[in-house]
């Protein structure tokens, strides 16, 4: 096979969601496990639909999730511009060598004119085709007009790389526009003469240009291209009903996702897994293990569920993975206020108790912030608790107060807390559940820690005492 060269073609028509991330991840996928180039092509032919911004949103958010391209709007590369309003000329050429071989003219008709035709056709209960009313003697093009294609229409019979064996009849071949009469090319005839020319070997998109294959291939075919290979990517669903998925079904922007504390490779692992998995009941995958495992054959042919609560998930399983250094490096941006000023040491040793816990980097505060500040009572923590609540004030107490001399008095490394708390369970008869809880509300009114020891012997002694000290003020 010829050198394997994928693209992602965006329009910069707006922020880059899931669904375009899963295109542009599976063609990176597929150029990185063949040694292949992954490329980056801005299709803004589309004038009026273009969001300012957006291209470079579009790049930011690749290069945030390390799908990194090899040639590129921004990097160039041997077959620069990649930006589709920077090659008009080139396809101004090919139309030309369209009109010569006699396979485009220019469509002479008004839209009331044009429109008159559809009625007819829906009157006539027929579906509309253009190539129904070619004019006879179709005027020069002289670029005001729109150029169309003149199809040859017949049966195709085509493979796809996940949907398999496709085919379509000539009913459905039309006279398409190649050029608009504002002189920008069409999406249909530019990523032909783009892929042409940037020798693209895949061509990997999204389901809605699925039905406007055989008039690709009939263009193909008169320009005397050897068609690519073609892989069509099944809709993404939303997690309820069996719509396509929206901006409000959580299809936001993958740079709000990082903001919000994901990590980008728990975000390239769960949109990989949206249609696709290898055939095994592995979930978690590195980078490195998708560019492995891989296939184009192994996408679903129907529509994948997007289902935030395992995005979730998989970001607390890869949170796991890291490393404590890489975690620490990743992390600066989501410690609470006061933790700035917290000295490294001190922030692993949190980091490391909490790691595990962290399903995104954003509960970071939530999980962390009584270590760098002191929390403020809700005495709602122990009445509420199932295991607390029966509790007396003067038990509280009495049992705050003896915990309270028993660490005063202990080493404070966390073997040495460990052995004090359980001397503590035999001292008081009482049960970890009661009495170990009531310690780590007392020191930290979260509603949740990690494991006392540990906990304690991080805050320090002086700490801790006079958190359980005031504890037993407040208690009276
Ligand atoms: N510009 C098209 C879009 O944004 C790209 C389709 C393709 O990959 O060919 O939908």
């Amino acid at each position: 096979m010829t050198d394997v060269r994928t693209r992602f073609a965006p329009s910069p028509t707006g922020f880059l969601h899931v669904g375009g991330v899963r295109t542009a991840l599976f063609a990176w996928l597929v150029a990185r496990q063949s040694g292949g180039t992954f490329i980056l092509r801005l299709e803004d032919t589309d004038q009026k639909r273009e969001v300012e911004g957006s291209a470079e949103h579009l790049q930011a958010s690749l290069k945030a999730l390390g799908i990194n391209y090899d040639e590129g709007p921004d990097i160039g590369g041997p077959y620069a511009p990649y930006i589709q309003s920077q090659r008009l000329d080139s396809y101004k050429q090919w139309a030309q060598k369209l009109i010569d071989a006699g396979r485009a003219y220019a469509d002479p008709y008004t839209a009331d004119e044009l429109q008159a035709f559809r009625d007819e056709a829906k009157n006539n209960k027929k579906a509309f085709l253009y190539r129904d009313h070619r004019p006879e003697n179709p005027p020069v093009w002289d670029g005001t007009m729109p150029l169309r294609f003149k199809s040859e229409p017949k049966q195709y019979n085509w493979h796809d790389e996940v949907m398999g064996d496709l085919h379509a009849g000539p009913e459905v071949i039309d006279d398409f526009i190649l050029i608009k009469s504002d002189g920008f090319p069409t999406y249909n005839f530019a990523h032909i003469v783009d892929d042409a020319q940037m020798h693209i070997s895949h061509i990997i998109r999204g389901q809605e240009f699925i039905s406007s294959q055989p008039n690709y291939l009939n263009l193909y075919e008169a320009l005397g291209l050897a068609f690519p290979l073609f892989a069509t990517m099944p809709h993404i669903m939303a997690e309820a009903g069996n719509k396509k998925l929206g901006k409000r079904d959580g299809a936001k922007d993958v740079l709000d996702y990082i903001r919000d504390g994901y990590l980008p490779e728990a975000l390239v692992n769960f949109i990989a897994s949206l249609g696709w998995n290898d055939g095994t009941e592995q979930e978690i995958f590195t980078r490195d293990e998708l560019i492995e495992k891989f296939s184009l054959a192994r996408v679903q042919h129907s529509g994948a569920r997007f289902d935030e609560q395992r995005l979730l998930w998989m970001n607390g399983q890869h949170i796991r993975l890291l490393s404590l250094d890489d975690l620490y490096d990743r992390v600066t941006d989501f410690w609470p206020e006061l933790a700035k000023s917290a000295s490294v040491d001190y922030k692993k040793h949190i980091l490391a108790l909490v790691q595990d816990r962290l399903k995104t980097l954003a509960d970071l505060p939530t999980l962390t912030s009584y270590f760098f500040s002191e929390p403020s009572v809700d005495w709602t923590m122990i009445t509420g608790n199932k295991q607390l609540g029966s509790l007396s004030r003067d038990d509280i107490n009495s049992y705050l107060t003896t915990a309270k001399d028993a660490l005063s008095a202990s080493e404070f490394d966390p073997e040495s807390v460990q052995n004090t708390l359980n001397s503590l369970l035999e001292s008081t008869g009482q049960k970890p559940g009661i009495l170990f809880s009531l310690i780590r509300i007392a020191v930290s009114w979260a509603p949740f820690s990690p494991s006392l020891n540990d906990t304690l012997s991080i805050l320090g002694k002086d700490t801790v005492i006079a958190r359980l000290q005031s504890t037993i003020d407040y208690a009276g």
